[in-house]
């Protein structure tokens, strides 16, 4: 799979294929020269899409504790000195935290305002990074194009209002996962709503492009708003319920 960069005003991000389906992604602020990596899933990935970019790594924003997302965190740190920002409720579990947030929290990167927000239910302690001014959020494995994370700590009702929040985001919010899930995730959310022409179109649209091996990430919030089945749940039952049938699916 070929790496991908896209433009966000002065800020760069670059995305690029770690692990078996994780994805690693950059953003860099040009003005400031300061770059951050989005979780750490796999270092040698990371060092060598930094000296593909010739970016100087100054910062880790993590989402949750999991290894595929924390993992490669004190390598980093070892390597670049770089400051570790994440959930302070979670700095038992986050290797080598520095700066602990919490939801509501607004921190500065390069003139750009970060918005830290509680996204609960694949674990208690997850966040996501929003920044409303290049539009974009980094979403970890809150949700997922067609899909959500796994409940392995929080409940349903957690979930729906954490999807719910990122529903409300501007439509046209780029929404970075942190996983290549889409071909499997839709072949699923087809067995709940055949009939949604929006989801149909969707998956098209997705496996053109994992036929040519291209990204479907990033999705945005309207297309999860018009065919993710767990964005599109009315209440938290019925999110629990789609959940419990896609974990067996
Ligand atoms: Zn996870
Ligand atoms: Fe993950």
């Amino acid at each position: 799979m070929k790496a991908k960069s896209t433009m966000a005003s002065d800020l760069k991000i670059h995305m690029f294929p770690c692990l078996w389906d994780n994805y690693g992604f950059l953003i860099h602020n040009s003005n400031t020269g300061e770059t951050a990596c989005i979780d750490t899933p796999e270092v040698d990935k990371i060092i060598m899409a930094l000296e593909e970019k010739n970016w100087k790594l100054t910062h880790i924003w993590n989402t949750h504790h999991h290894p595929d997302h924390a993992g490669g965190n004190l390598e980093l740190k070892n390597l670049f000195g770089v400051k570790i920002i994440g959930s302070e409720d979670d700095k038992a579990r986050i290797p080598g935290l520095d700066i602990g947030v919490r939801d509501g929290d607004v921190f500065d990167f390069g003139g750009h305002d970060i918005h830290v927000i509680d996204t609960p239910g694949h674990t208690i302690g997850h966040i996501i990074y929003h920044i409303p001014s290049a539009k974009t959020a980094f979403v970890g494995d809150t949700i997922f194009a067609l899909g959500c994370g796994r409940l392995f700590e929080g409940t349903a009702a957690q979930m729906f209002n954490s999807l719910n929040v990122i529903a409300a985001m501007p439509d046209d919010t780029a929404l970075y996962c942190a996983h290549e899930y889409t071909l499997s995730n839709g072949k699923f959310a087809l067995t709940v709503e055949p009939d949604n022409q929006a989801l149909v179109d969707y998956m098209i649209e997705a496996k053109a492009k994992r036929d040519k091996n291209i990204p479907t990430v990033p999705t945005t919030v309207l297309a999860e708003k018009m065919a993710n089945p767990f964005v599109r749940a009315k209440t938290a039952e019925q999110l629990g319920d789609i959940r419990t049938q896609k974990d067996s699916f």
